[in-house]
């Protein structure tokens, strides 16, 4: 079922000997190209053919009426109603402790650099729904989002051919909840260019976030620039770092629940232990038999990103998942704490046998959209941050500038740019400057 790669006694760096997704983004620009020349050049006329293309779905309009979203709420079921209401709730709790203070460095009397956060004025937020439907991306798009205080929130997702050619209800739903009124029904690379060029029926952000297929992250590669994204998502990853304290049919469970996004997705197990790794194959044979999407989950399984990573120790094992900095990492060793506290590199870390990747995907509070592909070894996942902007503030006075005006003009000469020392100059009289100073 899943293929095994032996570290153990290897000195080798162990980055290249990992087993990795191919997501060939760079493939993929050349076909999203012209789609998003199109909805550039044609707006809406290009998104209604386009969708009609890849959905299966013919719209009236890309906008879905606020009637919809409504009425989406008042049909959701109670218990699905009752989770996204505590998983936002939870989301809350921890998105708004990282909302950001201005602040103020009196650097010299006179003079000041205040770093001032302003949240973009737009966002655009990408929620998939191609293979499975995501409205717990909503409330982990929406909720930092709004606690960063974004004025201007669309979110956007793929109509379904089963639903009526709507966007999923439950989605809807979740955009209810939060206050946002309004959403597109357009998904893929046309979505994201949508975003960036605005059309008859939305205007342009500023920003894209969210998650999405090897389309929608080449159409964020090409578009960067022109808007900022937050990253280009690739397929969904999980790593355990277990010993032989940890439960096989649990582990087994958690990487069957990432492999269930994609066929593409990842799921990896490093350990020192030979008998944890085959009774987690035995549960794997015994548990992908009897889940619902058994296919994609094979797939994912046995495809090359996934494998049992054989360690000598801990100590390895550590290089190891540091090496890879996995989407979601989970610790199931001995003093699980201990052992996270020395990860470097991952988008999430869990903690301990109850601390499950799912618990995170849903209702943990922390965040889901979570860099991929090796990215968490530079890069964070979505947070209150990637939704504002630090703005240098600077204020100083006459008295201020003249006190460094030689430091300034010195420097200047040294990057042979005199015009900066010049304009410096300019604010002061022939001679009241002493620019000899050292
Ligand atoms: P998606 O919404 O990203 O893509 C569906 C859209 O792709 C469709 O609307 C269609 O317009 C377009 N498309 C389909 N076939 C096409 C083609 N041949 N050419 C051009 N466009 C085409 O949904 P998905 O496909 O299910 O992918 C979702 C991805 O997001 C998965 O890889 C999943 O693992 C990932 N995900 C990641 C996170 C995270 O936090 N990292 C969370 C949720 C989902």
């Amino acid at each position: 079922m899943i293929s095994r790669i032996d570290l153990r006694g290897s000195l080798e760096d162990p980055r290249d000997l990992l087993p990795r997704a191919e997501f060939d983004v760079e493939a993929a620009l050349e076909k999203v190209r012209p789609i998003c020349e199109d909805v550039r050049h044609r707006g809406v006329a290009a998104l209604v053919e386009l969708t009609e293309r890849f959905d299966g779905v013919r719209l009236g309009s890309t906008r879905v009426p606020e009637a919809e979203i409504s009425a989406a709420l008042e049909t959701l079921d109670p218990k699905v109603r009752a989770a996204l209401e505590e998983s936002i709730r939870r989301a809350r709790l921890v998105h708004h402790e990282q909302r950001r203070t201005d602040h103020t460095t009196q650097v010299v009397p006179g003079g000041s650099v205040t770093e001032r956060w302003v949240p973009v004025d737009r966002v655009g937020l990408y929620v998939p729904g191609g293979l499975a439907v995501y409205p717990s991306s909503v409330v982990m798009n929406v909720v930092p989002a709004q606690e960063a205080g974004v004025p201007g929130i669309a979110v956007t997702s793929p109509p379904q051919k089963d639903h009526g050619g709507r966007v999923h209800p439950t989605i809807l739903a979740a955009c209810a909840l939060l206050g946002v009124r309004e959403v597109y029904a357009v998904g893929g690379a046309q979505a994201i260019a949508m975003f960036a060029y605005g059309t008859e029926e939305c205007a342009p952000v500023n920003l894209v976030t969210g998650p999405g297929n090897i389309y929608v992250a080449a159409a964020k590669r090409l578009l960067k620039g022109r808007i900022g994204i937050d990253a280009e998502a690739g397929p969904t990853e999980i790593a355990v770092l277990a010993d032989d304290s940890a439960v096989p049919a649990e582990v087994a469970a958690d990487l069957i629940s990432q492999a269930e996004h994609d066929p593409m997705a990842a799921s990896v197990l490093v350990t020192d232990s030979l008998a944890l790794a085959d009774a987690v194959e035995v549960e794997l044979e015994r548990q992908v038999a009897e889940t619902k999407h058994r296919e994609r989950v094979t797939e994912a399984l046995t495809g090359r990103q996934s494998g049992t990573v054989l360690v000598d120790d801990l100590e390895q094992g550590l290089r190891v998942v540091n090496a890879y900095a996995a989407e979601h990492l989970e610790i199931q060793t001995r003093d699980a704490a201990a052992v996270a506290a020395r990860v470097r590199n991952a988008g999430a870390i869990f903690v301990g046998r109850y601390a499950p990747v799912s618990l995170g995907d849903y209702a943990a509070g922390s965040n889901h959209v979570l860099p991929t592909g090796g990215c968490a070894c530079h890069s964070s996942g979505l947070s209150v941050q990637s939704f504002l902007r630090g703005i240098h503030v600077i204020d100083y006075d006459r008295r201020a500038l003249a006190e460094v005006a030689a430091h300034v003009v010195n420097l200047a000469n040294a990057e042979d740019l005199p015009g900066h020392g010049d304009a410096v100059r300019a604010r002061f009289a022939e001679g009241e400057l002493d620019l000899h100073s050292d």
